[in-house]
């Protein structure tokens, strides 16, 4: 398999390569625990000395074949699987910051990823500034501090579908001595893989295209391999008491950041998927790169519908030549962007609801990045307890309704859509 490089093999091979005799799909290894016949072959694996499996909370085969399937995708040095995608932007802050840590991150992220970093982690002493993507390079480096651990962005930020400039970010961060985390969850590395534009670890929230079916949730972390970390990491480069005074980097080497994320974090705290779970996903990823061409495909058209109609006010999507963020997404994401448009209709909160109940192939659910078109107002949904002042500060306009254009025939859901807005 060592010839493969293209990311449409990986996504189908890639991950499991079954040696003589044994099963040609990924099997699923529902077994919490691994047998050995000694006890001195069992603490070398506690003490990470050899590698290998004796519990499913920190390894376990079939998730592991999912996570190497999405390193290759990534171009990284190794993965690690999460029950979600909350959990996986957790852990990959959590693993390099602790209470008195300070991150910069964009304000254009995921509702869900904002008051973690907002609520959550103040609470665990950890305090977040968050930045307008947009802003120069000389505004964002202000808001770094001595104790500033990393800096944060969405590739295409949930929901408002901005597209981050990943270089200049990756600029900045470098500039501070921090790494660049990107979640890619909107593009998936079919579209976008951040680390040839310099950020130094990915997250996914697999639950999304990766799984495509919304069939599990879960998430993923990845990492270049390619930080060079110091002393300002001392969780890294100083000796770890709980596992006989190792020292992440000089052991691991590459493999530091992402080692440490599962001795130590997936030992103390969990979180990892069901092997079913990733089982599940990997059926998902094998026609990722088949369906990511047809989302964007397909969101094209209906951007582009949508840019025509009277009665649409406003749409951003990255592919329309118009959009603000088109040039950055010609230059990061060539080939096509995602499926998620936002919009909005010239009327009030009640105009996006009239058109959303109207729907009938398009339904409403909290989902997105999914084979089946579906459609969000988070005025009316998510964010339904804030006023129109207070989501505008979040940066969600009260009429932006998320459409997720999936894989169907693009003429039903045009279809659809007409027939919606005739009735607003
Ligand atoms: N990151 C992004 C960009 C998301 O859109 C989401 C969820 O919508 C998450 C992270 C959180 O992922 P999950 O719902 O799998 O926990």
């Amino acid at each position: 398999m060592e010839n493969i490089i293209k990311r449409e093999t990986i996504c189908v091979q890639g991950g499991w390569i079954p040696k003589n005799g044994e099963p040609r799909v990924l099997p699923i290894y529902q077994s919490t625990t691994f047998k050995y016949d000694n006890t001195e072959e069992m603490a070398d694996l506690f003490d990470l000395k050899k590698d290998g499996y004796f519990y499913t909370r920190l390894q376990n085969p079939t998730n592991d074949a999912v996570a190497n399937k999405i390193a290759s995708l990534e171009g990284g040095v190794g993965a690690v699987l999460t029950s979600s995608g909350q959990a996986a932007n957790f852990y990959a802050v959590f693993n390099i910051c602790e209470a008195g840590d300070h991150i910069v991150a964009s304000n254009e992220i995921y509702g869900g990823t904002y008051n973690l970093f907002g609520v959550t982690l103040k609470k665990l002493g950890i305090n977040c500034t968050f930045v307008n993507p947009e802003s120069s390079e000389e505004e964002i480096s202000n808001a770094f501090q001595p104790n500033t651990k990393l800096l944060f962005g969405e590739t295409i930020s949930n929901p408002g579908c901005k597209v981050l400039d990943i270089e200049k970010f990756a600029r900045i961060a470098h500039a501070h001595r921090v790494p660049l985390i990107v979640d890619n969850t909107f593009p998936t590395p079919i579209n976008c893989r951040p680390f040839e534009w310099g950020a130094d670890i990915v997250t996914h929230s697999t639950t999304k295209y990766m799984d495509g079916h919304a069939a599990q949730v879960g998430g993923c972390v990845v990492d270049s391999g390619n930080f060079e970390w110091d002393e300002k990491y001392p969780g890294l480069t100083k000796q770890d008491d709980s596992y006989h005074g190792l020292i992440y980097t000089k052991t691991f080497g590459k493999k530091a950041y992402i080692t440490k994320l599962v001795a130590q974090l997936m030992r103390d705290l969990g979180s990892i998927p069901s092997p079913f779970n990733s089982f599940l996903l990997n059926i998902g990823l094998e026609t990722l790169h088949l369906r990511m061409a047809r989302h964007c495909e397909n969101a094209q058209r209906i951007a582009e519908f949508l840019n025509d109609d009277s009665r649409v006010s406003w749409v951003h999507y990255c592919g329309l030549k118009d959009d603000d963020f088109h040039e950055l997404a010609t230059k990061y994401m060539p080939n096509g962007s995602c499926g998620v448009i936002a919009f909005g209709l010239k009327g009030d909160r009640q105009t996006a609801i009239r058109f959303m109940d109207s729907l009938k192939l398009i339904s409403i659910v909290t989902h997105v990045a999914d084979a089946r078109t579906c459609v969000l107002h988070p005025a009316s949904h998510t964010h339904r307890q804030l006023s129109d002042e207070q989501l505008i500060q979040a940066g969600v306009a009260p009429d932006l309704i998320r459409l997720s254009v999936g894989i169907e025939d693009v003429n039903d859901l045009i279809v659809d859509i007409k027939q919606a807005l005739d009735k607003i």
